[in-house]
């Protein structure tokens, strides 16, 4: 956390009226303390989260029920017990291992968890305790599932993405988001709507250029093959237009750019290395995932930076 001057200013000293005044070390303690209370909540928090969207990763691409039955060892069936069901510290202390057959357990529970603990506390890092925390940390849970998805299944649940679009829908309108751009260009045609409509318009206008750039590029691509290999799925598609109700155009577009960019430096690497590469289905969806992840955190700092840098403002 950046410290703040004093009341009095940074530099400035008070005069002595009375006393001097020290702040007590054992009060400052306190202070740096309490600070960190909404961090360590989040982290709780996240980490609970993280051991449900476990259940969705594993569940959701075999269109199985997120509620019941209760979390089992796939091997032995046996159901977890409730304190082997601890978020990473379980994990930690049976060693991996499943606690009645020993068979082991993917690292990729304890990772998923800690990486939505992660995306709690960036988001309140980001915005602080806000609307616009708790609009950022959901689409980022519901992302991070398609990440895992994706990347275990190459399975993008419509689960995820049609709950996630008419969450969107209502995010849109308790949470206005930033339209400047569609804004302007509203201006500059005579209309000046609310704040609210702007938002909705601005949520829309995202999916249909996230969602309709990849149908497009997925169709030229599908086409470019003489219709015999299809590159990009309708899961990235449902993905994208979840992303542009949530970010609004120009962040979506990011997304496109920067989920596609990261998919070339990790794919093409690989492909001209190994041929085990050169027919292997890519999980776009993963990529996508996690710049849409980045950018809904940094993405608008990243668009001032670029625009500054360009001359725009
Ligand atoms: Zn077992």
């Amino acid at each position: 956390m950046p410290r703040r001057g004093g009341c009095f200013g940074q530099g400035a000293r008070p005069a002595l009226l009375f006393r001097e005044q020290k702040p007590s070390r054992k009060r400052q303690e306190i202070v740096e303390i309490t600070v960190l209370i909404p961090y360590a909540v989040c982290g709780v928090l996240g980490l609970v989260f993280g051991s449900f969207l476990n259940v969705c990763i594993a569940r959701l691409p075999k269109r199985e029920s997120i509620v019941t039955p209760r979390s089992h060892c796939p091997r032995c069936g046996h159901p977890i017990r409730w304190y082997d069901n601890v978020p990473v510290a379980s994990y930690v202390i049976l060693a991996g291992r499943c606690r009645d057959c020993r068979a082991r357990i993917s690292p990729i529970y304890p990772l998923v968890e800690l990486l939505t603990a992660g995306i709690w506390i960036a988001g309140l890092t980001r915005y602080g305790l806000s609307p616009e925390f708790i609009k950022v940390t959901v689409f980022n849970m519901l992302v991070l599932i398609v990440v895992f998805t994706d990347l275990l299944e190459r399975s993008v649940p419509h689960a995820v993405t049609i709950f996630g679009m008419a969450a969107g829908v209502c995010f849109s309108l308790l949470v206005p988001m930033d339209a400047r751009p569609l804004g302007w260009i509203l201006g500059r045609l005579g209309y000046f709507p609310s704040e609210i409509t702007l938002s909705v318009f601005a949520g829309i206008v995202g999916a249909l250029i996230g969602g309709g750039l990849f149908y497009a590029v997925g169709e030229a691509f599908y086409l470019a093959s003489g219709r015999q290999k299809e590159y990009l799925g309708f899961g990235d598609v449902m993905l994208m237009l979840m992303v542009g109700f949530y970010l609004g155009p120009p962040l979506t577009l990011m997304t496109v750019l920067l989920g596609s960019l990261g998919g070339t430096l990790v794919a093409l690497p690989l492909t001209v290395a190994s041929s085990r590469f050169r027919n292997y289905h890519w999980p776009y969806a993963t990529f996508l995932g996690v710049a849409a992840i980045y950018t809904s955190l940094w993405g608008a700092a990243l668009l001032d930076a670029y625009l500054r840098w360009a001359g725009f403002a």
